[in-house]
């Protein structure tokens, strides 16, 4: 979540597409036709970045035949499976379009769809989100209402309102992909992410097809799980990062304010009225909330000096420039 800095542009062009892929031996081939008739009639400069994210299959093998004959074609192989949000954040480093769009590798997503994010997208926009609807019509209770309670929940944490936080297919604008940093698996939340530097979001509904070949990289249980940790260090990002020390600090002096009233009130108890108070749970409540308060302030300040590391030691800024007037 910072700027980086400007690198010189040489040669840009129109588009990008960014592609994470991991093995999808079948889908290769089709997808390079599919996006091959989406893309020339469009009549924009383009080029296609399909990162390989180390797969073992003949994912690669087939990629570099592609490659042989098509220069707008660039295959970045990783040296091992680094992950989805690793394969995205190559494909941004290299990308040298205006616009950058991302998808999925697996037939999945429909890249006919590519031309109606980029008129959304000229209207205005920052990011543009594919909204997956026809996955509404599948079963309700096991597919749609997990899926419209983990949406409505990660809209309302970030602060970001999409329907559909699941789908990869999106446009962006080069700078929105070029000052976000990515981390673990937080490719899921890039247009929240993104909200740190102010961005117009909006949603356009897409084709989605179930899986043809190959299977899924994820376990819906385990992915959950993730989601649900990584919605926790997005949110605090988006609200806390530069000063960690509020949320830190209030809540610890707010523990260590009722344990001293706790402390105080046994305090009395004891030197007043005389009684015991050694058994007394609440005794241990209260020294429990003391030490753990001056513990949270204690990270909190931590805190302040890590984000000062953070934006000093690689000159990173804490804000993002739309223009200049002068
Ligand atoms: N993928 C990847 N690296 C991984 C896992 C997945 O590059 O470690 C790619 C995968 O090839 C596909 C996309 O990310 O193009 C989405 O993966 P998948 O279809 O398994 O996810 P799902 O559609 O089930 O969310
Ligand atoms: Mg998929």
């Amino acid at each position: 979540m910072q700027q980086k800095k400007d690198e010189p542009m040489n040669d840009e062009i129109e588009l990008s597409i960014v592609i994470p892929l991991f093995n999808e031996e079948e889908s290769v081939e089709p997808l390079y036709a599919q996006l091959k008739e989406a893309l020339e009639p469009l009549e924009q400069s383009y080029e296609i970045i399909i990162v390989d994210d180390g797969s073992t299959d003949r994912s690669f093998e087939l990629l570099r035949g592609l490659q042989a004959q098509d220069k707008r074609l660039k295959v970045i192989r990783f040296r091992r499976n680094f992950g989805q949000t690793a394969a995205f954040a190559a494909g941004f480093e290299y990308a040298r379009g205006q616009v950058v769009v991302t998808m999925d590798a697996d037939l999945q997503n429909d890249p006919a769809d590519i031309p109606r994010l980029l008129e959304k997208l000229e209207e205005g926009y920052d990011v543009v989100s594919g909204w997956r609807m026809e996955r509404w019509k599948s079963a309700w209770l096991t597919r749609r209402l997990p899926s419209v309670v983990a949406n409505r929940l990660i809209s309302e944490t970030t602060g970001v309102h999409l329907h559909d936080y699941g789908c990869s297919l999106k446009a962006y604008r080069s700078e929105v992909v070029k000052n976000i940093n990515l981390y673990g698996e937080l490719h899921r939340f890039i247009p929240a992410m993104a909200s740190w530097m102010g961005v117009s979001v909006a949603e356009i509904p897409v084709h989605y097809r179930s899986r043809q070949f190959g299977r899924s990289k994820y376990g819906s249980l385990k992915r959950t799980i993730k989601v649900m940790l990584d919605l926790l260090t997005v949110r605090f990002l988006l609200s806390y990062s530069t000063r960690p020390i509020h949320i830190f600090g209030s809540l610890g002096l707010a523990m260590s304010g009722l344990g001293g009233i706790l402390g105080l009130y046994l305090s009395v108890v004891k030197l007043a009225l005389g009684q015991d108070i050694g058994s007394r749970p609440l005794l241990l409540l209260a020294i429990l909330l003391m030490v753990m308060g001056v513990q949270m302030i204690t990270m909190g300040l931590l805190g302040e000096l890590v984000v000062r590391t953070y934006h000093e030691s690689q000159g990173k800024r804490i804000y993002v420039v739309r223009e200049i007037l002068e």
